[in-house]
């Protein structure tokens, strides 16, 4: 079930984007059963989980932690994720940089985005991105790598909205890209599209999309 539903998805997504499995709440059986379809990638949203579940399972799975994330948490996945999508504060960077040094590794981060038309979703403006990224604090970070931006459209059925969302992501993405990496290949990740939207989110310049109940079933 879960191995025909994964290959659904994936033929559906071109081969340069990054699917990512979301599997939270899912059992390891469900991990493995993908793991076996060839899935490499799986997205978390608590680091408690992740950390769990990384333990039972291979360890060339590549753990994306996709979730708003607290400070006092980035230590217990610092050796071992692969990138971390909802960075939205210096102070998060600064503890990041500081259990990646402990760890002796350089980690990959994408900044969260605001593009949604709901209060609930968290997440930076382009200003605040840059008040980031301008400030001293920032340049002191020796163990950061932004790969690029994260964001969640609106749950809505307004497809035109949601395409909007998206391209206000790419432009924000196109904007630092400008601005700040131009020197910086790394800088090359479009974090966007869900179960409802991946489709849309694709069209519209996503380079990795994370994509669970499409995959594992209703949570
Ligand atoms: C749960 C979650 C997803 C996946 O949602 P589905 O609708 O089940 O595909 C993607 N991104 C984030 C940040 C999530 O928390």
């Amino acid at each position: 079930m879960i191995q025909t539903q994964l290959n659904l998805v994936r033929a559906q997504i071109p081969e340069q984007v990054t699917l990512i499995a979301v599997s939270k709440t899912k059992p390891v059986s469900d991990l493995q059963a993908a793991y076996d379809a060839g899935q490499r990638h799986f997205g978390e949203n608590k680091v408690q989980e992740m950390v769990e579940k990384a333990a039972q399972l291979p360890s060339d799975i590549n753990w994306h932690l996709i979730g708003h994330l607290q400070t006092n948490k980035v230590k217990y996945m610092a050796t071992f994720v692969h990138l971390i999508h909802g960075v939205d504060s210096l102070k998060l960077l600064q503890e990041i940089d500081k259990q990646a040094k402990k760890a002796g590794r350089t980690q990959d981060v994408l900044l969260q985005f605001y593009i949604a038309q709901e209060d609930t979703k968290f997440g930076l403006d382009l200003q605040e991105a840059q008040e980031i990224l301008d400030s001293i604090e920032f340049k002191q970070l020796k163990r950061i790598q932004v790969c690029g931006v994260m964001g969640m459209a609106s749950n809505t059925s307004d497809e035109k909205q949601v395409a909007r969302e998206f391209a206000a992501l790419k432009n924000i993405f196109s904007t630092l890209q400008n601005k700040y990496f131009q020197e910086k290949p790394a800088f090359k990740e479009i974090s966007m599209g869900m179960s409802g939207d991946y489709q849309l989110a694709i069209q519209n310049g996503s380079t990795m999309v994370r994509v669970g109940s499409k995959i594992f079933g209703g949570r």
